[in-house]
């Protein structure tokens, strides 16, 4: 079988080594990858500046995929959230979070997910496979030609996912309804179960000639495997680090989320302290409330402890409710007293508003079209 390749799935050096081993230029692969990322072109007739007869010789060795959305659903606060048919038949789902005329895109890295979470919808779900390259690059790619066509209203207050807007220190501070500004792979699946494709997806993101989005706005969130942390780091050693810690006892972390049978708080938090981040960047700990399991102060205080020798920042996110599910919300005072806590003793802590609650969008709550 002669199967044409999917050039999406390559970042620009991978395209300079397909395109020369079939003989061409170097500069070729360059001109190429603006056409897709920056043009967003969908076949090679479009890329004027290519000769015909190379186009037409690409066209027979190479194809680049797209995404469209099948459904776009929105909810009262202004989150979108996209439902991609792929190929094979599988969905996922990407959230857009628009606030103050700041987009912060949320995607998914695989269909269903591995890592078995007790509270987490799509944890009860496990894994159908791993999303390609181009099938997360596709998802921005998406909902970038949604926000041209459709710019969401001027939407104001909530918390956004993690807050990468170090604005203080930041000169290209434009806010666009129309463009994506933050990244974030915390929709279906666990990013680190998929590194193979995660990375290069990743490195199309944060290339100037591809989708030209800053490292220190690309967020990869982990239910914490080790390992895979510290491939990243290695490999893309600016992006930023969100830990879905949840937990502040080996004991409960190991029953709700089996991860840590393998990998314990104590190894976890190493591999936190060892992940290299640039200069005043931290690692965002999210911590899931939930009513009586895990929301007290004595949680809250070891929470302190656990993360106190890490540049950190919490995300407080109050459990979502979902079918099937026996966790319970916490209250508004517990959420209330352990964010209270935290900032008393000068932990940066922003707690989540549900936003996209509506349309099932929120935080664990995404399942494509999976069913049990
Ligand atoms: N697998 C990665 C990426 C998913 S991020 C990770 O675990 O980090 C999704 C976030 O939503 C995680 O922080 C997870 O702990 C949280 N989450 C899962 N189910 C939830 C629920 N029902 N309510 C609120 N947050 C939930």
């Amino acid at each position: 079988m002669n199967e044409k390749t999917d050039l999406k799935n390559m970042t620009l050096s991978a395209l300079e080594q397909f395109l020369q081993g079939q003989g061409k230029e170097r500069f070729r692969a360059l001109q190429v990858f603006k056409w897709i990322y920056q043009q967003d072109a969908h076949g090679f007739e479009e890329m004027t500046n290519i000769s015909k007869a190379l186009r037409s010789e690409l066209a027979e060795t190479a194809f680049i995929s797209n995404l469209q959305a099948e459904a776009i659903e929105e909810g009262s606060d202004g989150t979108r959230k996209y439902l991609f048919n792929l190929e094979d038949g599988n969905s996922v789902e990407s959230v857009l979070i628009p606030i103050e005329g700041r987009n912060t895109l949320c995607i998914s890295s695989q269909v269903g997910c591995a890592m078995a979470c007790e509270f987490c919808l799509t944890g009860t779900f496990k894994l159908t496979r791993n999303l390609s390259a181009s099938e997360i690059v596709n998802q921005i790619m998406a909902v970038k030609r949604d926000l041209v066509r459709n710019p969401p209203a001027l939407q104001t207050g909530g918390a956004a996912l993690v807050e990468n807007d170090d604005d203080e220190n930041d000169y290209g501070n434009e806010v666009s309804p129309t463009a994506i500004r933050n990244i974030v792979l915390m929709g279906m699946g666990e990013p680190l179960h998929n590194l193979d494709n995660v990375i290069p997806a990743i490195q199309i993101m944060i290339d100037g000639n591809g989708l030209q989005l800053s490292n220190r706005r690309v967020t990869v969130s982990t239910c914490g495997l080790v390992p895979e942390m510290e491939r990243l780091g290695r490999e893309i050693p600016n992006v930023n680090l969100a830990v879905s810690l949840n937990a502040t006892t080996d004991e409960l972390r190991n029953r709700i989320m089996p991860v840590n049978r393998s990998y314990p708080l104590k190894e976890l938090l190493k591999a936190c302290r060892e992940f290299p981040l640039p200069g005043r960047r931290k690692v965002t700990f999210e911590y899931v409330m939930m009513g009586g399991v895990n929301d007290s102060l004595d949680d809250a205080k070891r929470l302190l402890k656990l993360i106190c020798d890490i540049p950190n920042k919490v995300n407080l996110i109050p459990f979502n409710e979902h079918e099937g599910c026996d966790f319970k919300a916490p209250t508004q005072a517990a959420v209330d007293a352990f964010h209270k806590y935290l900032i008393d003793r000068h932990v940066t802590v922003i707690t989540r508003d549900s936003r996209g609650g509506d349309i099932s969008a929120a935080c664990g709550q995404l399942k494509g079209k999976l069913s049990k």
